[in-house]
């Protein structure tokens, strides 16, 4: 059974390539081609909140004296599949990865790498 532990963890680190920080390309949906910086990772859902992008109206209640409540904008997730992430070089682009054994104790690390250009992400 240990064995196909290893394989769920190996197999859930793979889907989620992006990180907050990333800049990020909107390939489809109502804000395509607009660019952003990742905010928040929603996991469980595989999706991702993306600056200034997918803004929704919500409705928020007046739960006190002080606030006002009314309509807020705010930043809805979008799909993981729906985005792209931007390589500095050559826009968006595809994540790779590079496998480097290195120093003295050959330690394996894991670069992500653009597709395109093999530059790290
Ligand atoms: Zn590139």
């Amino acid at each position: 059974m240990a064995v196909v532990a290893q394989k769920v963890s190996i197999a859930a680190q793979h889907k989620y390539k992006l990180k907050k920080d990333d800049t990020v390309q909107i390939i489809a949906g109502k804000d395509k081609g607009k660019r952003g910086r990742i905010l928040k990772l929603i996991r469980d859902k595989d999706r991702v909140v993306v600056e200034g992008a997918n803004i929704v109206k919500k409705a928020k209640k007046r739960r006190n004296q002080q606030d006002r409540g009314g309509i807020v904008e705010i930043e809805a997730g979008i799909h993981s599949s729906n985005l792209m992430i931007v390589c500095k070089k050559c826009g968006p682009t595809r994540i790779g990865y590079k496998l480097e054994t290195g120093g003295a104790d050959s330690k394996v690390t894991k670069t992500r790498v653009c597709k395109k250009c093999g530059e790290a992400l």
